[in-house]
């Protein structure tokens, strides 16, 4: 492939991890990748599995050395089977995580996984970094939702269990291993997935409070009110709301004034009593109360997508202003308001005047604690600040026994920072795992681990 033609596979989704790849090859059965994995052990070259490239912590990316051949999974994104009734979905790993979840769609059923960037990033991806998302609050994460992998090892050697058993208690569990490797066992070729009956009722709220510890107060109390029925719950603060409004064409406050803290509350079921007048009273009861400052549920799936794009919009919005922090830590769902209080002070006195913007799927203690330059600070003089403020934060998340990496791994970009928490027992486990199922080093190197 020329130059021109590797350049999309060479730079992930933000432009900010940009490499020099060997070539690309794009298999198009799992004997294909099997062959050229066998086709790198005999010739020393390492490989890297790419799925959509929209993982953030550089791990798709080949390396600057021109060493690295990329195994895009791209063409492999046929859907095998989809049944409702068995609840099961087998899938190949290329295929875009939004039309596995419009075709369960159109059969009835469900596939809860849902992300920012399922638009791009693909099956096998998202098994391999055990992707998060909206709904892990009800459905979990990725590894929740795997029965079953094909999985090419770096001996070439295929790993098949794609049997859609919702039991299945033979021995080690060995699919574990791979969700959430980032690449460093093996590539995921083909999933069988747990699919779920459609909810035929989703209400959509948008309710603001007065403090973030208002917000985690009603999460708690819609849990215990409404339990299995909550599908999502995000927090947003009212600074990350007005900015993404005056920033975002199309996307409004549905709201007549601008509040300190918000919630994203999704309820869904599958028949039963009308949600919709349920939640009605139960909202007024909480207005009146004081627990809530205003709210409102969607009328119809113009208004559901603009309060989406409230959460989603704050991607695009933060980019704006040009290099940021993004992270993606985790504390005790306990924790979260006295996180962001003590994490926001911690910044203002490592760059005053930057600008802090939580948001996150509060409902697992999964924050996207962001930061953005103060306006007169250009991006390049930000620039070396991100790393100080990052590696304070993480600090601060150790206080709370948290993790520094909720959903989007490791890669290469938080190599270091994992190494110096990674507990000397569990780094020994894994180091060994790699040692044995990789020997050559081949799959993926330094990502995770650096190379020894
Ligand atoms: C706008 C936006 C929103 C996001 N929101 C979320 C979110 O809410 N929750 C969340 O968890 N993440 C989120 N992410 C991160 C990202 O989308 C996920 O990590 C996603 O699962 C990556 O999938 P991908 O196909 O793009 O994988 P890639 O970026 O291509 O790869 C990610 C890792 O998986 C490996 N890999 C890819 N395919 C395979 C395979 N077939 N076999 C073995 N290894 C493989 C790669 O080598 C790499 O280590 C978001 C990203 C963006 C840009």
């Amino acid at each position: 492939m020329s130059l021109e033609l590797t350049a999309k596979y060479d730079q992930d989704w933000t432009g900010d991890h940009v490499g020099r790849s060997l070539a690309v090859v794009r298999p198009r059965n799992v004997e294909e990748v099997a062959a050229v994995v066998r086709w790198c052990g005999a010739n020393n070259v390492p490989a890297v599995p790419q799925g959509g490239n929209t993982g953030l912590v550089a791990a798709a990316t080949p390396s600057g050395d021109g060493r690295e051949l990329i195994i895009s999974l791209e063409l492999m994104n046929s859907i095998r089977s989809i049944d409702p009734a068995d609840g099961v979905a087998v899938v190949e790993a290329g295929c875009v995580l939004a039309d596995l979840k419009a075709a369960v769609e159109e059969k009835g059923a469900f596939f809860p996984l849902s992300i920012g960037s399922q638009g791009s990033c693909q099956i096998g991806g998202t098994i391999s970094t055990n992707a998060g998302g909206i709904n892990v609050v009800r459905y979990g994460m990725a590894r929740s939702l795997v029965m079953g992998l094909e999985v090419v090892l770096p001996d070439g050697r295929i790993f098949r269990d794609l049997r859609g058993l919702h039991k299945n208690n033979t021995g080690y569990d060995l699919k574990q291993m791979f969700i959430g490797a980032e690449g460093t066992l093996g590539i995921v070729t083909a999933a069988a997935v747990k699919i779920q009956p459609k909810p035929s009722q989703c209400e959509t709220m948008f309710l603001a409070t007065a403090s973030i510890e208002d917000t985690i107060r009603l999460f708690h109390r819609i849990r215990q009110d409404a339990g299995d029925l909550i599908s999502a719950f995000e927090l947003m603060l009212g600074t990350s709301i007005q900015r993404v409004c005056e920033t975002e064409q199309g996307i409004r406050n549905p709201l007549p004034q601008l509040y300190p803290a918000y919630a994203i509350v999704e309820v869904s079921a599958t028949g039963g009593p009308p949600l919709r007048a349920w939640l009605e009273s139960y909202l007024a009861q909480h207005l009146e109360e004081g627990q809530l400052l205003d709210g409102v549920i969607a009328e119809s799936g113009e208004q559901v997508a603009n309060i989406w794009n409230l959460r989603e919009g704050i991607v695009e919005s933060q980019a704006r202003l040009g290099v940021y922090l993004r992270t993606d830590v985790s504390t005790p769902i306990s924790a979260v308001a006295d996180f962001i209080a003590k994490g926001t002070e911690l910044v203002g006195r490592l760059v005053p005047g930057a600008q802090v913007h939580p948001y996150g799927h509060v409902g697992d203690g999964n924050l996207h604690f962001n930061v953005l330059r103060p306006l007169d600070m250009t991006p390049s003089d930000f620039q070396p600040h991100i790393h100080r403020i990052e590696a304070a934060l993480f600090e601060l998340v150790d206080k709370y026994d948290g993790s520094i990496s909720a959903e989007h791994g490791i890669g290469i970009a938080k190599r270091s920072a994992f190494r110096a928490r990674v507990d000397s027992v569990q780094r020994d486990l894994m180091t060994k795992l790699k040692n044995v199922i990789d020997p050559q080093g081949l799959m993926s190197p330094g990502r995770i681990f650096s190379k020894e």
